[in-house]
């Protein structure tokens, strides 16, 4: 199996990032055609709304795939520290946390970055590779897993076989509908509402994250010194907070915010996203593999949903590239269940730890809040607690993909805290 034709079902930030790995890599000998169903992304002046906050694992993907010099020149934004407390706290006080970079010996903690902005230096990089074919405006309508090939129908009528087909459509997944893979999980009955707001007082490169009885509401520093907001909330509040005019939100945001970053100034226009949490109980079928949100949705509480996904593509790409090696079918099930076995534990915890804060944090009770400020003041006075906090939450532990542990494998301008 020499020259495989993969298929990758879907042009977000994930499938973006494998298409491109799979494309830099001379030991892929193959095709590669990226499929989605919307528009290319493009270049806007202004900030897109959604930003998402990368881990350290995230930046060394994105490196390894050949956009991240583009990324860093443009509008990411470093954070170096988090402070997050409780409702009934303030930070510096029992019942919070600080985190910094400086505690384990990094600059930052990650970066703050528009999604479109990733997906248009992803986009670009793919532009210029030989072996990567961009469909965009396609969408697949049919999917036909056999045993030697997988055939997908798009919405035009045309029919593509391909060697294997990677869903990296969404939590949505209409191919993993297709493909019948059952999943587990529930809605959160809530949604998060995002803004951009400038604040009196300077986001210090910190995101601040403050734990409402209605859900947590962070704030993210942006590059031009606003912060992006993400206010998760019923979703009855969440409307509500929509409906309100910028100066009656203004006003909740700040009260909300505890003045922590002096009052709010101006926000830009207000959107809101539905939360929830899913699993796929299956990544992988013959012939079909499941990536980022497609395969998992989390609480945007702790910013992992895209870190998850990348961390996917890159064992994923690794997975393919040892399998062509060894002279194996790519899309061969004992193949993809390699993929499978080495993420899924790993996902699942994530999953399971977001739930868990989410669930303890969102609650009135005054018992579980004398737990939740014992808890947050142990983990603040504990430097190995806090430090091992860190490390997972800039996606330095587990079981990680060489392109993300051996640097020489990227033009890596991270310092050795893989190693
Ligand atoms: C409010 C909010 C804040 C968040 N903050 C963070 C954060 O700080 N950090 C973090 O890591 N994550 C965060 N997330 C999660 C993150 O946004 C997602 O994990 C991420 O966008 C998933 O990327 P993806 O590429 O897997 O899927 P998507 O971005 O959903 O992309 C799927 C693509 O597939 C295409 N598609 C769908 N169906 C078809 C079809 N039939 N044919 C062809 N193409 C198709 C779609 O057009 C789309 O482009 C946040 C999420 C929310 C809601």
């Amino acid at each position: 199996m020499t020259t495989p034709t993969i298929c990758i079902v879907g042009g977000g930030m994930v499938g973006c990032a494998l298409a491109a790995l799979l494309g830099r890599d001379e030991r892929f000998t193959g095709t590669v055609v990226l499929l989605e169903a919307g528009d290319p992304p493009v270049a806007g002046d202004h900030y897109d709304l959604r930003v998402v906050a990368l881990s350290a694992a995230s930046q060394r993907v994105l490196e390894a795939a050949g956009a991240w010099a583009e990324i860093a020149a443009t509008r990411a934004s470093p954070y170096r520290e988090m402070q997050v407390w409780d409702a009934e706290s303030k930070p510096g006080f029992p019942g919070s946390v600080h985190f910094s970079a400086a505690e384990v010996g990094a600059a930052t903690l990650g970066y703050i970055v528009e999604n479109q902005l990733i997906r248009l230096a992803l986009w670009q990089t793919l532009e210029s590779m030989e072996r990567v074919v961009l469909r965009p405006n396609c969408r697949v309508s049919e999917l036909r897993l056999e045993d030697a090939t997988a055939r997908l129908t798009l919405d035009s009528g045309e029919v593509m076989d391909c060697t294997l087909v990677v869903a990296a459509d969404g939590a949505a997944s209409p191919l993993r509908e297709m493909a019948e893979i059952e999943t587990t999980g529930w809605s959160y009955q809530q949604k998060a509402v995002v803004t951009h707001v400038q604040t009196q007082n300077p986001h210090q490169e910190t995101a601040w994250q403050r734990f409402l009885p209605s859900g947590p509401l962070a704030f993210l520093p942006l590059a031009d010194g606003r912060s992006s907001v993400v206010w998760s909330n019923t979703v009855e509040g969440a409307e509500r907070l929509l409906g309100l005019d910028d100066q009656e939100f203004l006003a909740e945001l700040e009260a909300a915010s505890d003045g922590q970053l002096g009052k709010m100034l101006s926000c830009s226009q207000r959107a809101a996203f539905p939360l929830r949490l899913l699993h796929a109980r299956d990544y992988c079928r013959q012939r079909l593999v499941l990536i980022g949100d497609a395969a998992h949705a989390i609480h945007p509480l702790a910013g992992q949903g895209v870190n998850l996904g990348f961390l996917d593509a890159a064992a994923l790409y690794e997975t393919l590239i040892k399998a062509l090696q060894a002279d194996e079918d790519p899309g061969d099930r004992s193949v993809l269940r390699r993929y499978e076995r080495w993420r899924k534990g790993d996902n699942l915890a994530m999953l399971a730890a977001m739930d868990g804060i989410k669930r303890l944090f969102s609650n009135d009770s005054r018992s579980l809040a004398r737990i939740r400020g014992f808890g947050l003041s142990l983990v603040n006075a504990l430097p190995p607690a806090r430090k091992a906090f860190v490390r997972r939450a800039m996606g330095m532990s587990g079981d990680m993909p060489e392109l993300i542990t051996r640097p020489e494998h990227t033009a890596s301008e991270l310092g050795a805290e893989f190693r």
